[in-house]
């Protein structure tokens, strides 16, 4: 069976270490999940896979690449790669649920897939698992490979030979805190989600964003990417071969005007089945609204 993930490894699954769990509640402590009310919960569940599935035996993570194969024409608004295609949800849940069914039908072991429909510490899972480690940038970042990748779980109560974990680390380098624009990786412990263009613009669904973003927001309308596209880790990115992430049409000719004229069910119709109808039709009219497109897309790689 091949369902072309880029990368798999099997943790033990037992409770998060003490660390991890630590440096999560600083992070919250902090107020550094912003607008990210949602991450406030479920604590216990967040750092016990035991709690997602009782016997749990084996955390099973799974990265696929989403680096695109081309990019935004100038004059369209920036949206992060990510969303340039069919949502990832749906796409890794289709995978995983094929996966988890192969694993059920040849170990007689129940499995829980998760792709962000439960509270997993996927990055903290992939490290464990020996797929790449946590950067600066708050990414998982696989050796050789990058960070453009979407990852899931399943987690079964089969019991598989865990692999090593991944103790690289971003060592002095650093590029990613002088690339943000807006000193959301300045502080040491994890990106600070209220100063984050990727949380801000997408998961803050306010009618007006602090007066500062109207600053730095450039041509950005859906996340921003800028922490990963000058990490030196991607300089290697290849091209995702998953069809359904290549962008859409609507990614393609996303402008400002464009925006500006869709109503609500032109929206909900557009962006159906992309991660961008995680918005609302009036978040992202408020995005485009404080854009400057006049501003040139970078979609280079920092070499
Ligand atoms: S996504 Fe953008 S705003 Fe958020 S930490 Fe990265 S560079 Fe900064
Ligand atoms: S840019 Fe440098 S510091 Fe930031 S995640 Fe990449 S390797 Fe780490």
């Amino acid at each position: 069976m091949s369902l072309g993930f880029d990368a798999c490894g099997f943790a033990a699954a037992t409770p998060v270490d003490d660390q991890a769990v630590a440096r999560y509640d600083q992070w919250i402590e902090a107020g550094h999940n912003g607008c990210m009310a949602w991450a406030t919960g479920h604590r216990d569940l967040r750092h016990d896979p035991a709690l997602l599935l009782e016997g749990a035996k084996t955390v099973i993570s799974l990265a696929l690449n989403y680096y695109p194969a081309r990019f935004q024409p100038e004059g369209t608004l920036r949206v992060a790669y990510y969303a340039y295609g069919r949502d990832y949800h749906e796409v890794l849940r289709e995978k995983m649920t094929e996966l988890a069914h192969f694993i059920e039908e040849n170990t007689h072991c129940p499995t829980r897939p998760c792709v962000d429909s439960a509270p997993v510490r996927e990055r903290y899972w992939a490290q464990q698992a020996g797929i790449g480690f946590v950067g600066r940038n708050n990414c998982l970042i696989i050796p050789g490979k990058g960070s453009f990748f979407f990852l899931g779980e399943i987690i079964t109560t089969a019991q598989l030979p865990p692999d090593e974990p991944c103790t690289m680390t971003c060592g002095d380098c650093g590029k990613c805190v002088e690339a943000c624009p807006t000193g959301a990786l300045v502080q040491e412990g994890g990106a600070d989600a209220s100063r984050c263009l990727s949380c801000l613009l997408i998961e803050d669904h306010a009618d007006h964003l602090p007066d500062w973003v109207a600053d730095v927001i450039g041509d950005r309308v859906v996340g921003c990417d800028d922490c990963q596209l000058c990490c030196p880790h991607n300089v290697h990115a290849t091209a995702t071969t998953v069809e359904d992430f290549a962008m859409t049409d609507a990614v393609m000719t996303l402008t400002r005007d464009r925006i500006a004229q869709m109503s609500n069910s032109d929206f909900r119709r557009t962006f159906a089945h992309s991660a961008i109808s995680r918005l609302r039709p009036a978040t992202l009219r408020r995005n485009a609204a404080l854009t400057t497109p006049h501003l040139p897309i970078n979609n280079k790689k920092n070499r």
